[in-house]
């Protein structure tokens, strides 16, 4: 499929984490369904089965790209990182290769 936006602030913000982890997968969803999280990363018990990530429906455009980010740097490191230090670094990294690539300073810019 054709891209929709050609500056789609979600595909760059993906597109920086394939970069980074070219060999981890996931799938995207927006959901109306979140009542106390903007965002989630739901990881399977099979190995083999991606994770998936739900991000609020009801968010910014802006804020929902960073919410992406934070998804994906889960996605990254996995379950039992958390938002230790090891999360923390992939977070950046992904924030980092995100504003190089689009020449921004922020991710919310
Ligand atoms: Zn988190």
């Amino acid at each position: 499929m054709e891209k929709l936006f050609v500056n789609d602030p979600f595909v760059r913000v993906y597109e920086a984490f394939k970069k980074l982890y070219p060999d981890n997968d996931c799938f995207c969803f927006w959901t109306d369904d979140l009542k106390d999280a903007h965002g989630v990363t739901l990881f399977s018990d099979n190995p083999r089965m991606s994770p998936e990530i739900f991000i609020s429906a009801d968010l910014p455009v802006k804020h929902a790209v960073e919410i992406l980010a934070h998804e994906l740097a889960h996605v990254a490191v996995g379950a039992d990182a958390d938002h230790g230090e090891v999360w923390e670094n992939a977070f950046e990294a992904i924030h980092q290769e995100y504003c190089r690539a689009t020449g921004k300073g922020e991710m919310t810019e």
